[in-house]
């Protein structure tokens, strides 16, 4: 897992990322990288220009079929109902 200082702004809830973490090691964002907002668990997409946008039908069709990507999101839920983990909402 890498980690990197990435300003981005969410398309769903407008929160704005300070930075950007890969389960991929090494891997750098690019245009059509999917990552998911950490305060509102919504899936968004790298712009060519490395800004958040929402994903077309086709991505969010993988998205919710992608074993990694449910299992993510479903970690995501739990966080939010874990004392502790859940973000300021
Ligand atoms: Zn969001």
């Amino acid at each position: 897992m890498s980690t990197r200082n990435l300003i981005s702004k969410c398309p769903w809830c407008s929160y704005e990322h300070d930075r950007v973490s890969s389960l991929m090691g090494d891997h750098e964002p690019k245009e059509g990288d999917a990552t998911m907002c950490i305060d509102c668990g919504r899936w968004c997409c790298f712009t060519a220009d490395l800004a958040l946008r929402k994903p077309d039908q086709v991505e969010a069709m993988w998205l919710a079929s992608d074993s990694d990507c449910r299992e993510l999101a479903r970690l995501w839920r739990v966080s939010q109902n874990t004392p502790g983990l859940r973000r300021g909402k």
